[in-house]
C-alpha cells in the first residue's frame, strides 16, 4: 500500500476515513474496464449485469456481517447519516408520532434526530441501565401513543468507547408503559472499521444498523443501512417515495401510488442506485479479505497497537512530574475501546495546548489526525465537563468549529483525537509518541518564558533599515522598495502594500499562500515611471503568458459595476471585505492558469472604504510584558511623540488586506539566532523572506546575539523621521516554512521556532507595529511621511 505523497506521512485518521488500499484501486479499475455496466431495470444486457452484480453484493455484504438474508435486507445509502435519516423520515411520518431517546456518546448525525418530534431525550449510562431494570424514561415525555426509537452508536467517534450490543436487544424488549413498540437503532459507523459485527441472531440485532462502507475499506463512498425483517413495518409510514421505489404512480385527477412490495430495499432506494458503487464493493470485499484476513485479526491487531499508544502517551511526565497528556479514552484492553484515543496536552503548569497551535506543527511533522469537537457534541461536552451554558457562551462569544481561539475560559473547546486502522504500524504509534514528547513535554523545551535569551543591552546597538518590502498582492512574492528611495508609510501600512488580492470565483476567499504556495512565485513590481504594476512568474505557466501589466491607477471602468451584477463578497480572514473585482478575462486567467484554480483579482480601495474598514488584531503577548523589570532602559530619544497608549486605540488601527497589523518587522540578529539553532540540529538556514516581513531591521557592529529577540521588549520605534508603535508580536502558522524561491515547503523554521518561541502554546517571530502620524502639520515630513533603506532605527523599550 502506498501514501500519496512521498511516503513521509503517518495517517492517524482511520476514524475518519481509512485508506484505500493500491490494490482495490486496481482491481475495481479492471472490474470496471472488463465489463459493460448499465442502469440496471432493463432487459439490456448491460442492465442485466449491472442487477445482478448488485444483487450478489447485496448478499456479499450481509453475509460479511452473519447476517441471514431471510431475516435482514441491506438499503444501499450515501452514507450511515443518510440511513439515519432514511429511519427518521420512516418514524416522522407515523401518523402517532415518535419519541426518541439517544445516549450521549451519539453523533451528530443520531442527535439531529431529535428535531424530528417533541418527544426526545438524551440518555446517560444510568438512565440506559434505569430503562433496562424498568424504570421507563419515555413517561417524562409526556402521554403519546407512537413508536419509540432507542439510538446509540456501537462505538463513540469521539473516544473510541464501546457500547455493549446487548442494549439493543434489552431494551426492545422494555415493554413501554402504554405497550408502545420500541424499536433500536444502532449507529455501527465507527464500530465496524475495526471490528467484527456479528448479527447472526436476529432476536438479539438491533432493529436497524447503519455504516459508511469507506471506512471499513477506504473506499467506495458508500453507506448501508441493515433493517431486521421484522421491524420493516415501520417504513409503511414513510411518506416520500423516490424514482425506482413504487410500481405505480397516477397523478393526473388523482393521487394515488403503489410502493414496491416485493423487497423492502426495492421501496426504499429512491433514484438510481449509486451503481459503480456497489459493484466496488465486491473489489473492496476481496481485497481486504486478501490483505487482513478477517475483522476479527484487524481488531487484534488495532487493539494492540491502540494500548501501545494509550500507555506511551499515558506515561509521558514533565521535568516537574506532571502529565503532558489528558486522556479521555479508556485502553483498549480493560473496557471496550476502539483504537481511538482523544487527549489534551497540558504544560507543565498546568494549561492547556491550543488544537490550532498543536495542528500547526502536527502537519509540519506529517501527521494526519483530527481535532476539535468531532461531531460529537455529548462526548465533548462530558469528557470536557463543558456545561451547555459554557457551550452557548463560547458560541456566542464567536468560538466556531475549527476557530484558531479555542481555550476559552480555561477549558478546552475540543479534543485531539488518534485514530488507527488495519494498515497503522508500530512505528506510526511511536513516532506519534516521540512527537508528542520532543515538543511537549517541558524538559524538552528550552525556549520557555523564563529563558528568551535577553540581557541588557549594554551598548546603543547601531540599528538600521536593512530592507523595505512591500506586498503589492496579498500572498504573492514581494517588491523590495530600492535603496534610495522614499517611501510612504500610512496609518494603515506602507504604501501599496496588500492592495490587491486574489480571490476564488466561487467563495469569493482570498486566495493564501498556506494552500496555493506557488503564489510566492507571482512577483509583482512597481513601476511608477510607467504606471503600472508589472507581473511576473517565476514558474512555468499553462498559457505561457510571462507577464502581466496592471495600470496602478484604479480606473473604475476595470472593475465589475455595482449596478450591473450585486458585487460578490470576498473574504479575508474570515472577515468580509467589498473589494472591486477586474474584470478583464486576460488578469484573471493569468493567475488561474497559475495556480490552476479559477481565481479573480481584486483591488481594495487605497484608504479603505470609511466604517467598513479593516482593522488590526495584534496585541501585546504576555511573554512580551514579563521581563519588563529586567530590562533596563538603554537609550530614550528626545522629541518622540507619545504614542497612544490604550489597548483598544491599537486595536481599531486601520489595515488593508494583510492579515493582522499594518506594518510587520523582524529583527536580523533574531534570525541569526534562530538559523543558528537550525543549523545545529543540522537543518539549513533560513533566509528574511520566509517571514514575509515589511521592514527588516539590522543592527550594525554591536554584538547581534545580545540584542536577538530585543523586539519582544520595545514599545516604539523611531525609524528616521517617523514614529512607530509597536502592536505585538506576530503569531505564526507554517506558512513560514514556503521557501519563497522555490514555493516548496519544509519543516522549518516552524519546527525550531515550536522549541524556543513558544509563549502560551503559540509560536511567534517579528513584531507588528504601525505608523504613528506627526502631530504637527508644517513639515514635509510630517504632510508626507516616508521611509528609506538604510534609515536609522531607534529603539523605546516597554
Ligand atoms: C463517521 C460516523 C458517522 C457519520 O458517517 P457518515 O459517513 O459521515 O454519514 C456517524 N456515526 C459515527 C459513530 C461515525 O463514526
Amino acid at each position: 500500500m502506498k501514501m500519496a505523497e512521498g511516503g513521509n506521512e503517518i495517517y492517524l485518521d482511520h476514524a475518519g476515513t481509512t485508506l484505500y488500499p493500491k490494490s482495490l484501486v486496481e482491481k475495481f479499475a479492471a472490474d470496471m474496464t472488463s465489463n459493460l455496466f448499465g442502469n440496471p431495470h432493463s432487459a439490456s444486457s448491460s442492465s442485466q449485469t449491472s442487477t445482478s452484480r448488485i444483487e450478489d453484493v447485496r448478499l456479499r455484504v450481509l453475509q460479511f456481517f452473519h447476517a441471514d438474508p431471510s431475516e435482514f435486507d441491506l438499503v444501499f445509502v450515501a452514507n450511515a447519516t443518510a440511513g439515519i435519516k432514511l429511519v427518521a423520515d420512516a418514524f416522522r411520518g407515523h401518523e402517532r408520532g415518535f419519541s426518541y431517546l439517544y445516549h450521549q456518546a451519539s453523533h451528530t448525525s443520531l442527535v439531529g434526530v431529535r428535531e424530528e418530534t417533541p418527544h426526545s431525550l438524551c440518555l446517560d449510562d444510568a438512565a440506559v441501565h434505569n430503562w433496562l431494570g424498568g424504570k421507563d424514561p419515555t413517561t417524562e415525555l409526556g402521554q403519546h401513543a407512537g413508536p419509540v426509537l432507542f439510538a446509540y452508536p456501537a462505538q463513540s467517534n469521539m473516544d473510541g468507547r464501546r457500547l455493549t450490543l446487548d442494549w439493543s436487544h434489552g431494551i426492545r424488549k422494555c415493554q413501554s408503559a402504554s405497550d408502545r413498540p420500541i424499536f433500536t437503532l444502532l449507529d455501527a459507523a465507527a464500530f465496524v472499521s475495526t471490528s467484527p459485527l456479528d448479527l447472526s441472531n436476529s432476536e438479539t440485532a438491533p432493529d436497524f444498523t447503519v455504516l459508511s462502507f469507506y471506512k471499513i475499506f477506504g473506499f467506495p463512498d458508500l453507506g448501508g443501512l441493515i433493517v431486521r425483517r421484522q421491524a420493516a413495518s415501520i417504513f409503511a409510514s414513510r411518506k416520500y417515495f423516490g424514482g425506482g421505489t413504487v410500481d405505480m404512480v397516477v397523478c393526473v385527477r388523482e393521487q394515488w401510488h403503489a410502493p414496491k412490495s416485493q423487497a423492502l430495499h426495492e421501496s426504499l432506494e429512491d433514484g438510481t442506485l449509486p451503481v459503480h458503487s456497489i459493484i466496488a464493493l465486491d473489489s473492496a470485499l476481496d481485497v481486504h479479505c486478501q490483505l487482513f484476513t478477517s475483522m476479527r485479526d484487524v481488531a487484534n491487531h488495532t487493539s494492540f497497537l491502540s494500548r501501545r499508544l494509550h500507555d506511551g502517551l499515558a506515561t509521558l511526565r514533565h521535568s516537574n512530574n506532571k502529565p503532558v497528556c489528558v486522556l479521555y479514552s479508556q485502553p483498549a484492553c480493560t473496557s471496550g475501546n476502539g483504537p481511538v484515543i482523544a487527549f489534551n496536552l497540558q504544560s507543565h503548569l498546568g494549561g492547556w495546548v491550543s488544537l490550532a497551535e498543536f495542528e500547526k506543527l502536527a502537519v509540519l511533522k506529517r501527521f494526519h489526525i483530527r481535532t476539535g469537537g468531532l461531531c460529537n457534541p455529548g462526548g465533548i461536552a462530558s469528557s470536557l465537563s463543558l456545561e451547555p451554558w459554557e457551550m452557548k457562551r463560547n458560541f456566542s462569544s464567536g468560538f466556531r468549529c475549527g476557530a484558531e481561539n479555542d481555550i476559552i475560559g480555561g477549558k478546552p473547546t475540543g479534543v485531539i483525537r488518534v485514530s488507527l486502522g488495519a494498515i497503522s504500524t508500530i512505528s506510526d504509534v511511536d513516532k506519534f509518541i516521540e512527537f508528542i514528547a520532543e515538543f511537549y513535554r517541558a524538559a524538552d523545551i528550552p525556549g520557555s518564558v523564563s529563558s528568551i535569551p535577553l540581557q541588557a543591552a549594554q551598548d546603543q546597538p547601531n540599528l538600521y533599515v536593512k530592507s523595505i518590502t512591500v506586498f503589492p498582492i496579498k500572498s504573492c512574492g514581494g517588491f523590495c522598495v530600492p535603496a534610495g528611495a522614499t517611501w510612504e508609510v500610512r496609518e494603515e501600512g506602507l504604501a501599496w502594500d496588500r492592495e490587491w488580492c486574489l480571490v476564488h470565483r466561487g467563495t469569493g476567499q482570498a486566495l493564501s499562500q498556506k494552500r496555493y504556495p506557488r503564489m510566492a512565485l507571482i512577483r509583482p513590481v512597481i513601476d511608477f515611471t510607467k504606471g503600472h504594476l508589472r507581473v511576473s512568474y517565476l514558474g512555468s505557466s499553462k498559457n505561457g503568458e510571462s507577464e502581466l501589466y496592471i495600470p496602478l491607477s484604479a480606473n473604475p471602468s476595470l472593475f465589475q459595476t455595482t449596478a450591473a451584477s450585486k458585487p460578490m463578497a470576498s473574504r479575508v480572514c474570515g472577515e468580509e471585505i467589498s473589494a472591486q473585482i477586474y474584470t478583464s478575462s486576460k488578469v484573471n486567467n493569468y493567475f488561474s492558469d497559475i495556480l490552476d484554480v479559477p481565481c479573480m483579482l481584486a483591488r481594495f480601495p487605497p484608504g479603505g472604504l470609511g466604517n467598513r474598514m479593516r482593522h488590526a488584531k495584534a496585541h501585546l503577548q504576555k511573554h512580551q510584558k514579563v521581563n519588563k523589570t529586567h530590562y533596563k532602559v538603554p537609550y530614550r530619544f528626545p522629541g518622540m511623540n507619545t504614542p497612544p497608549d490604550s489597548d483598544s486605540e491599537s486595536e481599531r488601527q486601520r489595515i488593508l488586506l494583510s492579515n493582522e497589523s499594518p506594518i510587520l518587522a523582524i529583527n536580523l540578529s533574531s534570525l541569526e539566532i534562530l538559523n543558528r539553532q537550525i543549523v545545529s540540529h543540522g537543518g539549513r538556514p533560513v533566509s528574511p523572506e520566509a517571514f514575509r516581513a515589511n521592514i527588516v531591521i539590522a543592527s550594525l557592529g554591536a554584538d547581534s546575539q545580545s540584542f536577538a529577540y530585543s523586539e519582544d521588549h520595545w514599545s516604539s520605534l523611531k525609524i528616521g523621521q517617523q514614529d512607530f508603535k509597536m502592536l505585538g508580536s506576530c503569531r505564526r502558522c507554517h506558512m513560514v516554512c514556503i521557501d519563497q524561491e522555490t514555493a516548496k515547503k519544509s519543516e522549518e523554521p516552524f519546527v525550531t521556532l515550536a522549541k524556543t518561541r513558544r509563549f502560551d502554546g503559540k509560536v511567534f517571530f517579528g513584531t507588528h507595529m504601525c505608523h504613528i502620524p506627526s502631530q504637527r502639520t508644517d513639515t514635509k515630513e510630517a504632510q508626507f511621511p516616508t521611509i528609506t533603506v538604510g534609515d536609522e532605527v531607534l529603539v523605546d523599550p516597554v
